[in-house]
């Protein structure tokens, strides 16, 4: 059977645009992708590189307040939010094209349009084509999700938050997730009033210490913060009243911030006999190869570790395999990641509670006050932690919060992947002043 390609992605996301670039670029493979979209998929349109615009775009305020306390005056003066969503939509349009040409220059065939899976070795794109290929990959990343209550098509997703007419005075954010938590403090440094209602604890995932100071940074920034609820109807009147239980409020705005499920509605991949996991998941291997031996899936779509960085190395892997002769799996243990809420959150490796799940632990750990905030009068905290293993003394987790945590935790994370022991991390010498030194000179262990 000829193919018309080697391979065909699905998807013009972070894992995507990877795969076909590195297939056709650097190993020769006859390659097409589609994108129903925008070219660069979720972290460049819609995810990461706005939203970390957006960070710091609301740090101004914060920065003015700390420059008069170091002598300047300084203002920042009102917010021009149309200004900079004008120029953050040049900006988009400016990465959409680099990614657009990185897929041509390294010759991939790029449709724009929907494409959807028609057997094992065919696709179907909008337009009625059909395209014969050797091997399929899936790259359709993930959505947020909104649950049915009356009301809900009032609610704004992640996905609208970068284009608002206009910002709105009050801000309900549903959802406790990094993405929740983000968007409150963005908002709430643009000047917003922001309320977040969750069911449970806000960070949940991660380490408890940190997660609950992040809180408490948060609600003492002036963000409102309420758990235990969740969401019965909104109703539209004069501004959005929505209902938990016996709780009704009005807000401007409400962004959903609940979840996201994996984009395989309608793709055909289980009548194509792939199959997927209970949340609709494509099941794949460490190879990132499904049960039909010509689909592979990578990315939030497999909802394995879902980030960018991860869905890159996934794609790369799949086509150095694939196409490289050269077998690749993706190392998923120890993927440092970042939460940029202020504080910032930088972590790596196993919670607190995780790890005692587990085996026995040493734990050290060191709030203060750093000295910049500290300087200005400031009560802005920052926790360094390490979650130490007893038996072998490996660094099993570390945690920081603090401005900047981003930055840090990367490097931590070249340690703790090369098995650093507490007592390696000990032997660094420290650098000072700075808040990272604490990470070396912690002595005794708080629990
Ligand atoms: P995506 O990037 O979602 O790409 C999938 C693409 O497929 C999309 O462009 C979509 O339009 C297209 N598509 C879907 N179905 C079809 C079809 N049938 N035909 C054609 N095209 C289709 N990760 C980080 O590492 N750091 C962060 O700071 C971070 N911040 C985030 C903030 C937000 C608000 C969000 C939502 C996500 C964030 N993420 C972050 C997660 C990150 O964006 C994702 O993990 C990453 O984009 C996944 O890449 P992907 O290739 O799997 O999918």
């Amino acid at each position: 059977m000829g193919f018309d390609v080697d391979l065909f992605v699905i998807g013009g996301g972070s894992g995507g645009v990877r795969a076909a670039r590195v297939a056709a670029g650097e190993h020769g493979a006859r390659v097409a992708l589609a994108e129903e979209y925008r070219m660069g998929g979720t972290c460049v349109i819609r995810g990461c590189v706005p939203k970390k615009l957006m960070v710091y775009a609301s740090s101004f305020p914060a920065l003015a307040e700390e420059a008069r306390a170091y002598g300047w005056s300084a203002d920042v003066g009102a917010f021009d939010w149309p200004a900079f969503r004008g120029r953050l939509s040049a900006e988009l349009d400016r990465l959409e094209g680099l990614y657009r040409k990185g897929q041509t220059g390294a010759g991939v065939t790029v449709h724009d349009q929907r494409a959807t899976v028609a057997g094992p070795h065919e696709v179907r794109l909008a337009d009625g084509t059909t395209v014969r290929a050797k091997h399929i990959l899936v790259a359709t990343g993930a959505r947020p999700f909104v649950p049915e209550f009356p009301g809900n098509e009032h609610v704004l997703t992640s996905n609208d938050m970068f284009g608002l007419d206009t910002l709105p005075r009050r801000l309900l954010i549903v959802g406790g997730g990094f993405i929740a938590c983000e968007f409150a403090c963005i908002m709430e440094g643009l000047g917003v009033e922001v309320t977040v209602w969750n069911r449970s604890p806000l960070l949940r995932v991660f380490d408890r210490e940190c997660a609950e100071l992040i809180t408490a940074r948060m609600a003492a920034r002036g963000i409102r913060i309420a758990t235990g609820r969740t969401v019965d109807r909104i109703v539209k009147g004069d501004g959005l009243a929505v209902t938990s239980g016996e709780v009704t409020e009005t807000f401007d705005a409400v962004l959903y911030a609940t979840g996201r499920v994996p984009n395989t509605e309608g793709l055909g991949l289980t009548e194509a006999g792939v199959t997927l996991r209970g949340n609709g998941a494509v099941a794949v291997d460490d190879w990132s190869q499904t049960n039909v031996p010509s689909i592979f899936a990578v990315g939030d779509v497999t909802d394995r570790i879902n980030l960018t960085p991860v869905a890159i190395r996934e794609g790369h892997a799949f086509a150095d395999t694939v196409f490289g002769a050269n077998p690749r799996r993706v190392d998923h243990d120890l993927v440092a990641s970042a939460v940029f809420t202020r504080p910032e959150f930088g972590t790596c490796g196993l919670s607190e509670e995780a790890a005692r799940a587990r085996e026995e632990v040493e734990v050290y750990a060191a709030g203060f006050r750093p000295m910049r905030a500290s300087f200005a009068g400031g009560d802005e905290k920052v926790l360094m932690k390490l979650v130490v293993s007893r038996a072998t003394r490996r660094v099993l987790g570390c945690h920081i919060v603090a401005p900047d945590a981003g930055e840090m935790i990367q490097l931590a994370a070249i340690a703790m992947k090369m098995g650093a022991t507490k007592e390696q991390f000990d032997a660094t010498c420290a650098v000072h002043p700075t808040m990272a030194e604490e990470l070396v000179t912690m002595r005794k262990p708080v629990r």
